[in-house]
């Protein structure tokens, strides 16, 4: 397979070279935070710390963490007491597609915005996008940083790039062979959607349809979601694949990590953010190669960088070379979840992605919705599933309940359901439904 690099004295360099511009960047962003964002300025010196307490890497673990609420709390509007700049420097503002309440602000300045483009333009490049591929864009355009993120990125690299957003989804498809098109971004519930349409188009898809590299984001998905979008898009026979994009509007926006053509979880991009995996109840560092939460610290931000932010997701970091090169950059298995995702049921923790994995292992099923009912008691856990009339469903029920009781030690009720009946998602998918009591 080709290997290509946007940036490759930065992408092959090795993890020493990478430590080394991480703690020149560190101590920079301490100082510089410590100086100019008063919330910072006032939490450092609460904590009895000063900015020349930072001699290595591992001394980022003195300092506090950031929570989502803080940012609610302290950056609202217009960044509050997280902004570094006068607003006047501030090119654009984002903010998260938080349900409720106060949203969480990203300002970004000039030199933020092209950082951006940059990461966004080495991540395209890292999942297999060269000149002359075209790009269709089914991120939302608008405050969050999906559409935005990954459509003036597609110019850098030589891409032609097609803002479709979200929806019409029977004349996208219809696009998708008109236009040629090569590159696919969304999410992974999207463009799972288009896929198990083009699959039942019976199209040739390796004639007539271009396609070669989905990239998949801003939602959690599973191994075997993947296997069913690269078959019935026919990505694999086109030397391309699906390939995770990783971001969040307080990082930056998508292009924080990406999933190289090996497929083996997204390369984070460390020289841009300092990477700690923690306990979620503890907050100390677990043990190389144990899941914990991802918490970061801006390394390169000049508008609202965040230090020791919990973003909430949960992942595994891998640091075994990988095949492309790209040396210093650890990987991450996939996101298993954000911890606010995770369902808690008879005191267990089931991570949506679990339910998926075993879900999706039965190729009768094509989409399925979760409920968990905590207004009834004992609580109710439905798990409904499309299977088609002339599949024999008893015995795949009883299946499905064998692998639940062994992986999960739960017994949940499993509903057949007609095809189709289920809702699609074009952009972040709601497949677990949790009704509180
Ligand atoms: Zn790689």
């Amino acid at each position: 397979m080709e290997i290509r690099y946007w940036e490759p004295h930065v992408e092959t360099a090795d993890r020493k070279t990478i430590e080394k511009v991480q703690l020149k960047r560190l101590k920079y962003m301490i100082e510089y935070t410590y100086r100019r964002s008063p919330y910072y300025g006032r939490k450092f010196r609460e904590a009895g710390l000063h900015p020349t307490d930072v001699k290595s890497l591992r001394d980022i673990g003195k300092f506090p963490f950031t929570t989502k609420d803080d940012v609610r709390g302290y950056g609202y509007p217009a960044g509050g007491d997280f902004l570094c700049v006068p607003r006047e420097e501030v090119v654009c503002w984002h903010m998260s597609s938080g349900t409720t309440g106060t949203p969480i602000i990203s300002g970004y300045t000039r030199h933020d915005y092209d950082t951006w483009m940059n990461l966004a333009a080495r991540s395209y490049v890292t999942a297999g996008v060269k000149p002359g591929d075209v790009v269709m864009n089914l991120y939302g355009y608008g405050l969050f940083t999906g559409g935005l993120g990954l459509h003036e990125s597609a110019f850098l690299v030589g891409a032609t790039v097609i803002p479709w957003g979200t929806g019409r989804t029977q004349a996208l498809i219809k696009s998708l062979v008109d236009f040629k098109v090569t590159v696919m971004t969304g999410t992974p519930s999207y463009q799972y959607y288009i896929a198990s349409l083009v699959k039942d188009m019976n199209l040739d898809v390796e004639k007539e349809l271009n396609l070669r590299v989905t990239m998949p984001g801003a939602e959690m998905w599973t191994e075997k979601m993947r296997q069913r979008i690269e078959e019935w898009l026919g990505l694999k026979a086109k030397g391309g694949g699906s390939r995770d994009i990783y971001g969040a509007s307080e990082l930056c926006g998508p292009g924080a990590g990406q999933e190289c053509i090996y497929e083996k979880g997204f390369h984070f991009w460390i020289d841009h953010f300092l990477l700690e995996i923690v306990d979620p109840k503890t907050g100390e560092p677990v043990e190389a190669g144990e899941e914990g939460e991802m918490v970061f610290t801006h390394l390169v931000k000049e508008a609202t960088p965040l230090v020791r932010y919990r973003l909430g997701d949960i992942t595994v970091l891998d640091e075994e070379p990988c095949e492309c090169g790209r040396m210093a950059f650890p990987r991450c298995l996939r996101v298993r979840a954000r911890v606010d995702d995770v369902i808690h049921y008879k005191g267990i923790k089931i991570l949506p992605s679990t339910i998926q994995e075993i879900i999706l292992r039965h190729k009768e099923i094509i989409e399925y919705q979760v409920v968990v009912d905590k207004t009834k008691l004992p609580y109710e856990f439905i798990i409904r599933i499309e299977v088609p009339k002339s599949e024999e469903s008893s015995l795949l029920i009883r299946r499905i309940l064998n692998e639940f009781k062994n992986s999960l030690f739960i017994e949940p009720q499993i509903e057949v359901v007609e095809p189709g009946t289920l809702p699609r998602f074009e952009g972040k998918s709601r497949r677990v439904v949790v009704k509180e009591g």
